[in-house]
């Protein structure tokens, strides 16, 4: 469990997340990085969907208008293509529909555990949203909603996202700057004078591991956007339309729709 490698179909990356055991079956989660099918959907994802071959699934897809917020969807029908509802992150549990979100230096979240049911929730976790605290909102949904939930039964991947490497923000008149600054971990920012350099990778894990997330279920996939241009989509580096499309399904009905990237 953790990431498998990526793989190349026609020039198309792709790249999945090996479930661990307990979940082999129940949850199908892929990233479609950089690619043709990915240049041409221009991070539109009805035009994603049609381009991976997602309408001859019969599975629907949840695509919501993602807003740098902290509002999470339920899987339901009503949430799917054509309607755009706006949340920043998806709870699957059921299988019958797949949750999708986009990323270009956003960090792409997926948390998931089969206790006490299966169940995944994926998060559209950028600088602004983890600024906000998408994590905190995450487990008290999490909470909410799954009756016997638990932390340190729960897995957690930390996809690709911009690292702090290319990340800094000016230090002086940015509100988010000021944001990041109250309410990311200290441990995940440095000063450099005029400007702060920001690790929100770090600041995911660190807060993941603050809310009693267990180490040994926590995955990171490393890689930066903006320094992977050829595998990667990045804003920064000069992505403006096209997105990493990232979809995942979860639940006891995984196995009665069949995708063809399922078992690359
Ligand atoms: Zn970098």
């Amino acid at each position: 469990m953790s990431f498998m490698p990526a793989v190349s179909i026609n020039g198309q990356v792709i790249q999945k997340i090996a479930p661990p055991e307990e979940l082999e079956g129940l949850l199908d989660a892929t990233l479609f990085l950089r690619g043709p099918l990915m240049d041409r959907a221009q991070g539109d994802p009805e035009e994603a969907w049609r381009a991976i071959g997602g309408h001859a699934t019969g599975i629907s897809l949840i695509a919501p208008v993602q807003v740098h917020g902290t509002a999470f969807l339920e899987e339901k029908k009503l949430w799917a293509l054509p309607s755009r509802p706006r949340a920043d992150g998806i709870l699957l549990e059921k299988g019958e529909s797949a949750g999708s979100l986009r990323f270009a230096d956003c960090l792409p979240l997926l948390l998931a555990s089969r206790h006490p049911r299966p169940w995944a929730l994926m998060v559209h976790a950028g600088f602004e949203g983890t600024a906000k605290g998408i994590v905190h909102h995450s487990l008290e949904f999490l909470g909410d909603r799954i009756q016997g939930f638990q932390a340190n039964k729960t897995f957690a991947w930390i996809g690709p996202g911009i690292g702090p490497c290319c990340y800094t923000r000016r230090k002086a008149g940015d509100e988010k700057t000021a944001l990041g600054l109250a309410r990311l971990p200290l441990e995940s920012w440095t000063d450099m004078g005029e400007s702060i350099r920001f690790d929100i990778p770090e600041a995911l894990r660190l807060q993941l591991l603050s809310l009693g997330m267990e180490e040994g279920r926590l995955f990171r996939h490393g890689l930066c956007t903006s320094c992977h241009p050829g595998q990667l989509y990045s804003y920064r580096a000069g992505d403006r339309r096209a997105r990493i499309f990232f979809i995942v399904r979860s639940g006891p009905a995984v196995h009665n729709h069949h995708t063809w990237w399922e078992n690359i």
